[in-house]
């Protein structure tokens, strides 16, 4: 399944070796701290991609209670339901190699991911109102695409921070369906890959039944710590909203953009800095640096001491710097169904660069 990476152009990240092995969690906390700042500081000085772009593709109604865990614990909802916009992420970048490759990161497969049982059961909860209402889609993966002129063939890699809700087999093909694109390879932890093998079911409820089954593992790239895939882009190991969550790192715009679901806002990765009440009193009162995106908690502690990893390799947005440039893969925003906390300070969709051509 893996090849060498030098061969494929790509490198170990040893940056975060050790880092989370000693005994206490404040200890691991600090010593990941100091990793990521490093980290940052050598990234700053690499070139940025070519192209960044993050594409508003779909919304979907997801509890406040799983958004913000912990903060309304001792306080009664008036706003159950948030909304999340997930984005699809479109980066071209020269590799180690000097080749130009073109990365999807969180590539959407949105009809089909609908399969995935937590989303199905409430849609049902919402009988009612029309899917496209509650849950509307934006662009498709494949419209996008067409719209930057990038043809399928062109694709190298698809990268999603976890496999929560993501069906593969469109884009990766199996032996009774061909490939949507025809020469893209999966980058995937592999404790991720090992576990949708046999997920246990508090898992599975968040995983679309069959999504990574029958693919052929030579199109499966695995890794075990953190990978470079050329100057100013890295995929990060951060466990904890799942044991092989990554974290797609890219320089654009002279600054860092740090993806994944670990938080859902910028009011998740610095609540002492949020103008929604409850998260920065819960923030002042309990000392946390970050508020966890909780519907699954395969390790909460990890999860904690990724989030701060990576605020920290993130560093401050250029336009608030209040806030890190932590570009979540699906943000908590603003819609008129599910009206209720304001987040203070949205990222939203991002553009820079040039497609290479
Ligand atoms: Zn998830």
């Amino acid at each position: 399944m893996n090849k060498s990476f030098k061969a494929l152009g790509m490198q170990e990240i040893s940056d975060f070796d050790g880092t989370r092995d000693a005994p206490s969690p404040i200890e691991r906390l600090e010593k990941v701290r100091t990793a990521a700042s490093q980290f940052r500081t050598q990234l700053m000085q690499q070139e940025d991609v070519i192209y960044y772009q993050s594409v508003n593709l779909v919304r979907a109604p997801y509890p406040t209670w799983y958004g913000y865990t912990g903060v309304f614990a001792q306080k009664s909802l008036t706003f159950p339901f948030l909304h999340l916009l997930n984005r699809l992420f479109v980066i071209q970048y020269k590799d180690f190699n000097n080749q130009l490759r073109v990365l999807l990161f969180s590539p959407t497969d949105v009809v089909n991911n609908r399969k995935t049982p937590f989303f199905e059961r409430l849609a049902d909860s919402f009988p009612d109102i029309a899917f496209n209402i509650f849950a509307p889609q934006y662009t498709s993966i494949e419209d996008t695409l067409q719209q930057l002129k990038i043809k399928p063939e062109q694709v190298d890699y698809i990268s999603y921070d976890h496999l929560h809700t993501q069906e593969l087999r469109k884009w990766l093909g199996t032996a009774d369906q061909p490939a949507y694109f025809p020469n893209a390879k999966l980058l995937v932890h592999e404790k991720e890959w090992n576990c949708v093998q046999g997920l246990l079911p508090v898992q599975s409820d968040w995983y679309c039944p069959n999504g990574a089954n029958g693919i052929d593992p030579n199109k499966v790239i695995t890794f075990k710590k953190s990978l470079a895939l050329g100057s100013g882009l890295a995929l990060v190991h951060t466990p904890g909203h799942t044991e092989g969550n990554h974290s797609l790192v890219a320089k654009a715009d002279n600054q860092i953009f740090v993806t994944s679901e670990n938080g859902i806002s910028l009011d998740a990765y610095e609540p002492r800095s949020s103008k929604i009440k409850a998260i920065r009193d819960y923030a002042e009162k309990t000392g946390v640096e970050v508020i966890l995106n909780g519907n699954t908690q395969e390790g909460s502690n990890d999860q904690y001491i990724s989030m701060v990893m990576e605020k920290t390799i993130a560093g401050p947005l250029k336009s608030n710097p209040n806030f890190p440039s932590c570009a979540c893969s699906s943000e908590t925003t603003p819609y008129w169904l599910f009206p209720g906390l304001k987040q203070t300070e949205l990222l939203g969709a991002l553009q820079f660069g040039q497609l290479a051509v």
